[in-house]
């Protein structure tokens, strides 16, 4: 008798592995359960959505459901939900439109996600106060900006300044609205350092946006429908609010299983991504990965992260025993006419808990040689280890060439590079992209000298 993968969760992890599995072994029976209507979305894609870039909802969509179902062979069940796991039978419960069956399994991916934190501020239950993380609620934000003019919003409050947090902003003006950002820390997009929040700021403000930095939001002021976002020292008009305040891993199946949860509160995994159940594997937002600077355990929801860790247990269920791979949590947003990036361990504390001795350097150089026309200013903050030189991490903010640069830093610290090998990198130049020395090489031969005392 075939052998039966079951998927948990249709999304960017869950059908990785389904698709990667059943292509190494056709014979392979590969059984995805998704509690929702949707499959294999960008929920990346929601923020351009409900500000217009992007037409259809279903254009978000990478491959649509019945192609997985009848050109890949697997089979797929929308609108099933996974209650509950049963490591020593090897079996799952689920809940399906009629009935509560069980499928057994040989092996099992848990690739839940994340789901969108809600604190329990006063007043959340109020109407017009929505999150972000799903494609019916990208939709249900886009319907109430379509709304006839009499009974459109008009200003929004968006509490939470992370990358979401920015490019909801970033939406929401486009669609016209007067936009608020409530953020309780002194600066938005805190995983990329003071500099990077403080550009991304101007930007906000450059573009009609009103930051509000540390500000604490205790709750939403309304009768039946919010009217205001309340702080501790003001109460901001306005008439539809999105919390995006951060996520949690959907990690209550596993638990109620006896699978081992970390510290981050993800699903703990090893380097195959397999739990601590013998068979049950983790992959995607639910679940932890080990980061390539400090060897440690963490959870950076992204969509890589998932794709990959899911292809790789896609692979090791076949009989092919595939590590997933670590991260750096590389990250990259656009703010209106800014690209904001990050990668590695920036976090002075952070980089000393891990047991190095954190130097940086910041510098300013230009996106393109000094007499082409068209370029702008591009800063990078760069670290790296005062013993060794190793690379840490990285953030930078400019108004082009920023993802190129990230990347190149990433592809260092994976290396283990030092400061001296970085700025001895034989990189690209042409005058339209960059200066004869690349930003990266000079922020590496700044940062050499420093070390070098
Ligand atoms: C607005 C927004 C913008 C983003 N932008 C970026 C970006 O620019 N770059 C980036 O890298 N990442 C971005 N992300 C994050 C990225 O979308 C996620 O990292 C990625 O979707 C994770 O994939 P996943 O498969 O692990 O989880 P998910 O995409 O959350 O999918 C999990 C699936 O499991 C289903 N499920 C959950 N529990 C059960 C159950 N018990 N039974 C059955 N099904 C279940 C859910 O319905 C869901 O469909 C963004 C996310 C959002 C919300």
């Amino acid at each position: 008798m075939a052998e039966t993968f079951v998927v948990v969760g249709g999304d960017a992890a869950g059908m990785s592995a389904a698709s990667k599995a059943k292509r190494e072994n056709p014979d392979l029976d590969v059984v995805v359960f998704e509690k929702g209507e949707w499959v294999s979305y960008g929920a990346c894609g929601l923020p351009y959505y409900v500000k217009g870039e992007i037409e259809e909802l279903e254009e978000i969509v990478a491959v649509p459901k019945e192609r997985f179902i009848e050109e890949r062979g697997i089979d797929l069940r929308t609108n099933h939900e996974v209650t509950g796991i049963d490591t020593e039978a090897k079996s799952v419960t689920v809940e399906t439109p009629d009935a509560v069956i069980e499928q057994s399994y040989d092996s099992l991916l848990i690739a839940t996600g994340a789901s969108a934190i809600v604190p329990p501020f006063d007043g959340i239950d109020l109407e017009e106060i929505y999150t972000i993380h799903d494609p019916p609620s990208g939709r249900a934000l886009r319907e109430a900006l379509e709304r006839p003019e009499s009974e459109r919003p008009q200003t929004v409050g968006i509490v939470g300044g992370g990358y979401i947090g920015i490019e909801m902003a970033e939406a929401f003006r486009g669609q016209g609205l007067d936009v608020h950002v409530f953020e309780m820390l002194d600066h938005v997009l805190d995983p990329f350092g003071e500099m990077v929040g403080e550009a991304v700021e101007e930007e906000l403000r450059d573009n009609g946006v009103t930051p509000h930095l540390g500000t604490r939001v205790e709750g939403f002021d309304g009768e039946e429908q919010v009217e205001a976002v309340r702080t501790e020292s003001d109460a901001v008009h306005v008439d539809m609010v999105v919390v995006g305040v951060g996520v949690n891993a959907n990690a209550t199946i596993a638990d109620a299983a006896g699978i081992d949860i970390g510290d981050t509160g993800a699903i703990a995994v090893d380097e195959y991504g397999e739990t601590s159940a013998q068979d049950v594997y983790a992959a995607g937002d639910c679940a932890e990965a080990e980061h390539v600077v400090t060897g440690e355990p963490d959870h950076v929801p992204l969509a890589l992260t998932a794709n990959r860790a899911g292809r790789a247990v896609g692979q090791t269920v076949t009989g092919d025993p595939t590590p997933t791979g670590p991260i750096a949590g590389t990250a990259v947003v656009k703010a209106f006419d800014l690209e904001a990036g990050r990668t590695g361990i920036i976090d002075e504390e952070r980089a000393r808990a891990a047991g190095f001795d954190p130097v940086s350097v910041s510098i300013t150089s230009k996106s393109r040689a000094g007499y082409y026309p068209g370029g702008s200013a591009i800063e990078i903050e760069l670290v790296a280890d005062a013993d060794s030189k190793r690379v840490l991490g990285a953030a930078m903010v400019g108004e082009e060439g920023v993802t190129k640069r990230v990347d190149t830093v990433t592809t260092a610290i994976y290396a283990e590079m030092d400061t001296r090998q970085v700025e001895y990198l034989d990189l690209s130049y042409a005058p339209p992209f960059g200066p004869t020395w690349d930003p990266v090489l000079t922020a590496a031969k700044v940062l050499n000298s420093k070390l070098d005392g």
